[in-house]
C-alpha cells in the first residue's frame, strides 16, 4: 500500500448539532481503488487472488442473463486502451501483441462466433472480484476459529434472473499463512458482462465515521435535520443552497461516504431501506462491502479526496478512471451491497441492488 487517499474533514460536526447521532456512528473503510498491478499478497479489486492450488475454484449453476463478450477480446481492448492513454498526445505506440491475443485478433477478423447459447447454462466459472486482508481493513470480522486474516469474495459475471439483475457473489474466508502452494491459472469463464469485469485496481483503504442515511433516521430525528432553524440555532453553517432542505445537506455531506467501501452505514436511494435479516436465523445483517459504479456524483463531491481533486475535472484525461476506477458498473449506476450474519459467519449472505 504505497498510495494514500484522504477524505476532507466534513463541513461540520453533525454530532454537535444533533447529539442524538453520536451513538448512531459507525466506522466505514473506504477502499479507494486505483488502477495498478495487484499481487495475490495484496488486497485488491479484479485482482488475482492468493488460492490454494489443490482447492477447487467456485463455479455457479444459476440460469444466466446478459450482453455477453469474449473475455479475451475485453482484456485486449483494455490493453490497447491503457497503451493510448499512456500517449495522450497521439502516436500510441502499437502494442506489442502475445500470441495468445495475436490469436485473439485472428479469431476476431474471422467469421467464427464466440457465442454459444448452450454456454450460459453454466456451470460458469467465477471471477476474482475483491481480495481484502484484514491487515488493511480492520472493520473485517472474520470468523472466530480459523486464524482467518483475507475475505476473498469471487462472482458470476451475469445477471441472474428472475431474483437478481445483478451478478452473484461467493464469499471466501481464508488464513493467507495457510496458503503454501497458490493456484496460479484459475479457470476463467470465455464470456462475460462487460460492466462486471473489474479492472486490476489496488487500494488505499481509509476510515472515516458515518452516521445513517436519512431515511434510517427516527422520524423524530428526521424531523428535526429538516428543521435549518435547529441547525442555525446551533451556530451550524448549512451551505446556502441547501437553506431550503438541510435533510440533503446532512444526506449528501455528513452522512453515508459513496464509493467502495467496508462496513459503515449503507447508501439507500434507488429503494427505501429494505429489511436486512439473516436467512438463516433472522438477525439483523450487518453491512459488508459495498460495490459501487462510481466513487461520488455530483452532490456528494465534498467525499473526493484531496488526491484525486485535480482529476475529478471533467476535462482531466484522468477523470473516467478516477470517477469509476473498477470499470464496473451495477444497473444504471447504482451499487451492489453485501450484508453478512453478525450472529454466525458462516450464514448465507445477502445482497441488494441500490
Ligand atoms: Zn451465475
Ligand atoms: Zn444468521
Amino acid at each position: 500500500m504505497n498510495i494514500v487517499r484522504t477524505t476532507p474533514p466534513r463541513p461540520l460536526d453533525v454530532t454537535a448539532v444533533f447529539p442524538r447521532l453520536a451513538p448512531l456512528a459507525r466506522t466505514a473503510t473506504r477502499l479507494h481503488p486505483r488502477r495498478g498491478t495487484p499481487s495475490v499478497h495484496g488486497s485488491s479489486i479484479g485482482g488475482p487472488l492468493l488460492w490454494p492450488a489443490d482447492e477447487p475454484w467456485p463455479h455457479c449453476d444459476a440460469p444466466h442473463e446478459g450482453e455477453e463478450r469474449a473475455l479475451a477480446e475485453l482484456r485486449l481492448e483494455r490493453r490497447i486502451r491503457a497503451s493510448e492513454a499512456m500517449h495522450p498526445d497521439g502516436a500510441p505506440r502499437v502494442p506489442q501483441y502475445t500470441p495468445e491475443e495475436q490469436a485473439v485478433l485472428d479469431r476476431l477478423d474471422s467469421d467464427e462466433t464466440w457465442h454459444d447459447s448452450t454456454w450460459l447454462e453454466g456451470p460458469v466459472a467465477l471471477i476474482p472480484l475483491a481480495q481484502l486482508y484484514t491487515r488493511d481493513i480492520p472493520e473485517l470480522r472474520p470468523p472466530a476459529h480459523g486464524g482467518a486474516d483475507l475475505l476473498q469474495v469471487l462472482w458470476c459475471p451475469f445477471d441472474h434472473p428472475p431474483e437478481h439483475y445483478m451478478p452473484r457473489t461467493v464469499l471466501v474466508w481464508r488464513s493467507a499463512a495457510a496458503v503454501t502452494e497458490i493456484l496460479t491459472s484459475p479457470p476463467e469463464p470465455p464470456l462475460v458482462v462487460e460492466e462486471y469485469l473489474p479492472e486490476p485496481c489496488v487500494l488505499a483503504p481509509e476510515q472515516v465515521t458515518e452516521y445513517p442515511n436519512p431515511m434510517e433516521l427516527s422520524g423524530e430525528l428526521r424531523e428535526q435535520i429538516g428543521d435549518l432553524s435547529r441547525w442555525q440555532a446551533a451556530g451550524a453553517g448549512v451551505d446556502s443552497s441547501y437553506a431550503p432542505y438541510p435533510g440533503s445537506f446532512y444526506g449528501s455531506h455528513l452522512s453515508v461516504a459513496p464509493g467502495w467501501k467496508v462496513g459503515g452505514w449503507p447508501m439507500w436511494g434507488y429503494t427505501d431501506p429494505a429489511p436486512r435479516s439473516c436467512p438463516a436465523c433472522d438477525t439483523p445483517m450487518d453491512p459488508l462491502l459495498s460495490i459501487d459504479t462510481f466513487e461520488w456524483n455530483r452532490s456528494n463531491c465534498s467525499w473526493i479526496p484531496y488526491e484525486d481533486q485535480a482529476a475529478a475535472s471533467p476535462a482531466d484525461p484522468r477523470y473516467r478512471d478516477t470517477l469509476q476506477p473498477t470499470g464496473i458498473q451495477i444497473g444504471s449506476g447504482y451499487k451492489q451491497q453485501i450484508y453478512v450474519c453478525p450472529a454466525a459467519p458462516e450464514h448465507p449472505h445477502i445482497e441488494l441492488m441500490q
